[in-house]
């Protein structure tokens, strides 16, 4: 198979929404009159980002919702995305089953393949996603990390540290039961991109990002950029893990138990959830409660924006606790 049977084969479909996809030189896109394009790229490397032994169907469908995760968090509609593609072979068994992953994540969004290169070389997938933000009497609704106020809660979506705790069973530090592992599993290797609620917090977020590299680095990049501080209560992070409603007989390398320490370390520092974190007024209260309805996604209060720069963190009795977490950094 050549290349250009290869793209025919796997990623080539009839356009809808943009005016010329896959084929020419080009892909035409035509935003809306009164819309902002919104841009971004995002890159799996194998070894790095997922493990050669990872279901392609699944690659496929994380390859696009890392990327659908960052118009969610500036909630932005999924429109377009191109795919850049490095393949050691042109191998059906391994192509079939990720373009099917990836298509299917598209046609749940209407975010469509429009272009992208295909090349050979070591595995490597870089998608380019295009999203449409509606601009009403000159201002921009997208949500951005800049708008964090003081006296704001502080919100994250669904459930964070599970992806991590999946990766250390395969990292073969630690051991679960089968059932827990299988539910932290897909949320490495299928995680759901929150466009729904992205959408459902324009003119309600003052801030929003989405949670890649642990909780606590990337609630660091609304406070520099807005300016401001927080303060986070470690017991509500906790909750946030799913794994641990159902776990808690875990045991760790040593056979031991897993720790409340260890818990919260992957709730604030594990990666790789791919959930929201956002900042809303309190009298936003009932809005935030109304849109984490319509869009079906759990929304929990973890803390308090506040004025003094710096980050605070406490348990429910209001004792500090030490920051020891750091965020992933690919060359620290
Ligand atoms: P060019 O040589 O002009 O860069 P290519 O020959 O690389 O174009 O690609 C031919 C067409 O196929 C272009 O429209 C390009 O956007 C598209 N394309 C290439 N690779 C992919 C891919 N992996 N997924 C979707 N479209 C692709
Ligand atoms: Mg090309």
């Amino acid at each position: 198979m050549g290349e250009f049977d290869l793209i025919e084969r796997y990623f080539k479909r009839p356009a809808k929404r943009a005016a010329l996809g896959v084929g020419d030189d080009c892909a035409l896109l035509q935003p809306r009159p009164g819309t902002q394009l919104a841009i971004s790229s995002d890159m799996l490397v194998e070894g790095r980002h997922f493990l050669s032994t990872v279901d392609p169907f699944k690659l496929g469908h994380k390859a696009l919702a890392v990327n659908l995760s960052d118009l969610a968090a500036c909630g932005a509609q999924p429109l377009a995305f191109t795919l850049a593609l490095a393949l050691p072979q042109a191998d059906d068994a391994w192509l079939a089953p990720f373009s099917r992953g990836l298509l299917a994540l598209a046609d749940l969004h209407g975010c469509e393949l429009i272009g992208g290169d295909t090349t050979q070389g070591p595995l490597n997938i870089c998608i380019t996603v295009f999203g449409e933000v509606p601009v009403v009497q000159g201002r921009s609704q997208a949500l951005l990390r800049s708008g964090a106020q003081a006296g704001d809660d502080l919100y994250v979506s669904g459930t964070v540290g599970d992806a991590r705790l999946a990766l250390e069973v395969f990292r073969g530090t630690l051991s679960v039961p089968e059932s827990v592992f299988e539910t932290a599993r897909s949320r490495l290797e299928a995680p759901t991109p929150r466009v729904a609620l992205g959408l459902a917090l324009r003119g309600i977020a003052t801030a929003a990002i989405d949670v890649s590299d642990g909780l606590l680095g990337d609630l660091g990049h609304v406070l520099k950029q807005s300016g401001v501080g927080a303060t986070v209560n470690t017991d509500s992070a906790i909750t946030l893990i799913a794994a641990r409603a159902h776990c808690t007989c875990g045991t760790g390398q040593f056979g031991t138990e897993i720790l409340p320490d260890q818990w919260l370390a992957w709730a604030l520092a594990g990666g790789d959830d791919y959930e929201l974190l956002f900042t809303a007024p309190p009298s936003a209260r009932t809005l935030v409660a109304l849109a984490a309805q319509i869009s079906q996604t759990r929304v929990t209060c973890i803390g308090q924006i506040e004025a003094t720069p710096g980050l605070r963190l406490v348990d429910d009795q209001a004792k500090p606790l030490a920051n020891r977490w750091h965020a992933f950094d690919h060359f620290a």
